[in-house]
């Protein structure tokens, strides 16, 4: 297991059948860092659409205190540099909590959405 696979597991539960944790391992990463990969998302709303995955497995945005102050400055840190690494200078970041929100994947996650006039909707 890579230094990356190890760091930051200790009170995640990261369950076997969850896809973000498995993309986390072995997705095609666009950027990563300590603790956090970015994917291109598999249907994209924009043209470029990207997700940020923490290692560290939280269902939802409402489980965030889960991270330590120095993780989500991270993982804020690490989303800024993504979007700059893609040659994003404006762009949307948004978090879907709940099935009402539209979220689908039970694993936080951050889409960057830009590369075009975005509309409320993307
Ligand atoms: P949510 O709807 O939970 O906010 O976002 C989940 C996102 O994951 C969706 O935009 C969906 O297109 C994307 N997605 C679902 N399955 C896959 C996959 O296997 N690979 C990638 N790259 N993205 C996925
Ligand atoms: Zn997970």
């Amino acid at each position: 297991m890579s230094a990356r696979g190890r760091s930051w597991r200790r009170g995640s539960s990261l369950p076997d059948d969850c896809l973000f944790c498995k993309l986390y391992r072995e997705g095609d990463h666009v950027n990563a860092t300590e603790g956090f990969v970015a994917i291109r998302d598999i249907n994209p709303r924009a043209p470029v659409h990207l997700l940020v995955i923490p290692q560290r497995h939280v269902e939802t945005f409402k489980d965030i205190s889960a991270f330590s102050s120095h993780e989500a400055k991270a993982m804020l840190d690490f989303i800024a540099e993504t979007a700059a690494h893609e040659g994003l200078s404006s762009y949307r970041v948004a978090v879907n909590c709940g099935p009402d929100a539209g979220q689908t994947v039970y694993h936080l996650h951050w889409h960057i959405l830009g590369g075009h006039r975005l509309g409320p909707e993307g």
